[in-house]
């Protein structure tokens, strides 16, 4: 058993962070849950404000933070493209002066360090499925640009605070992932083809469809990224974390309709720029380091993330579900 700790978790009312917050409770720490509420809401983590052992406050990572803690996750970032492209300057410096505030802290307390990297870093990657030591395949001007460099900035900075100042890094590649507490209006694939497929709207593939993604449940996820921040000082990462099996886009539109009964019919629109046309985690590496793989399949998370969205949906809370 663990001794307790005090725990940062950054963009803790996020998707995933809400998670994290609830898993490190869970194991008898204390949890310090920082966001701006960009895209996080109070309502992902409204079931956890009684516990005595959580707080949360209202804090940009783009500013410094003064705060005692042992462990750090810095989760803060908008993750979907559509939150990102929205001000993107303030994406990049989420990540990068996050990466900073946060590094800064980690120096000062001598906490321990996780980074919520991404297979962005990866770009549209030539190398298939994806190992840690590809270099990737980034555009450095283009609309996705503030979200990929800014992480691969945010890397850079983390190997460097570790080379200069001896912190305890982790760094983590996160693959896509998914469940309940996305928001509706995320504009990320399966939350808008379920969005849509319960209300048997046209399910909005972007191209052919033939692009590919590998999708992760939440939880297995979440489980990734604390294995990552138990291991001992000498593993770095990064670290892919993701669920290898890789999907189309139409493949797992039919799924989402299959799944959800749906009358939706697909709607092709035209493919985003720079989006990657493959994506795969090799998670050799989360294997060895960590003893870690996935275990739920898509079939079952999807049917999970659907009941989550049919809740949402029919008590009215939709449009509202993002609302703090
Ligand atoms: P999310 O948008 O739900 O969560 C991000 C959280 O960060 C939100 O609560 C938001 O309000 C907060 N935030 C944003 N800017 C902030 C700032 N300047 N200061 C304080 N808080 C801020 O997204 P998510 O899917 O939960 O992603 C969490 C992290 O994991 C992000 O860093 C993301 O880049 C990374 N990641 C996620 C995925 C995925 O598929 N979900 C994949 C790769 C990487
Ligand atoms: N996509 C789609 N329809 C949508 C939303 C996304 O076909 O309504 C596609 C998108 O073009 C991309 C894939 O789904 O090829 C995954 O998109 P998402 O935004 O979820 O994640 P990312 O592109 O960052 O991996």
């Amino acid at each position: 058993m663990q001794r307790a700790k005090r725990v940062l978790v950054t963009g803790g009312a996020g998707f995933l962070g809400s998670f994290l917050c609830e898993r490190l409770l869970g194991e008898g720490h204390e949890v310090v849950c920082v966001d701006n509420f960009f895209t996080g809401s109070r309502r992902n983590v409204s079931h956890l404000l009684d516990d005595k052992s959580f707080e949360i406050i209202r804090h940009d990572v783009t500013f410094p933070l003064y705060i005692e803690v042992d462990e750090i996750y810095n989760l803060a970032c908008p993750a979907s493209p559509v939150h990102y492209q929205f001000d993107p300057v303030q994406t990049t410096k989420t990540s990068v002066h996050g990466a900073i505030n946060m590094l800064g802290l980690a120096k000062r307390v001598r906490a321990k360090i996780l980074q919520a990297s991404t297979s962005e870093v990866y770009g549209d990657p030539e190398v298939h499925p994806q190992t840690e030591d590809y270099w990737g395949r980034v555009n450095p001007i283009g609309l996705r640009s503030c979200y990929d460099e800014g992480k691969r900035c945010a890397e850079t900075l983390f190997f460097d605070y570790w080379r200069q100042h001896r912190l305890r890094i982790k760094v983590a590649r996160i693959f896509n992932t998914y469940g309940p507490r996305m928001r509706p209006d995320d504009g990320r694939v399966i939350s808008n083809f379920i969005v849509q497929a319960l209300q048997n709207q046209p399910i909005t593939v972007y191209g052919n469809g033939q692009q590919t993604r590998s999708f992760c449940y939440v939880n297995d996820l979440i489980d990734g990224l604390v294995r990552l921040m138990h291991t001992g000082d000498d593993v770095t990462g990064p670290i892919n974390l993701g669920n290898p099996v890789e999907f189309t886009m139409l493949e797992l539109a039919d799924l989402v309709i299959e799944l959800t009964g749906s009358r939706s019919k697909i709607k092709f629109l035209p493919l985003p720029v720079d989006d990657p046309r493959q994506r795969q985690p090799d998670i050799g590496c989360a294997l060895r380091e960590l003893n870690w793989k996935p275990r739920i399949a898509l079939r079952d998370g999807l049917a999970k993330t659907i009941a989550y969205f049919d809740d949402l949906i029919s008590s009215g809370h939709a449009g509202s579900a993002a609302a703090e």
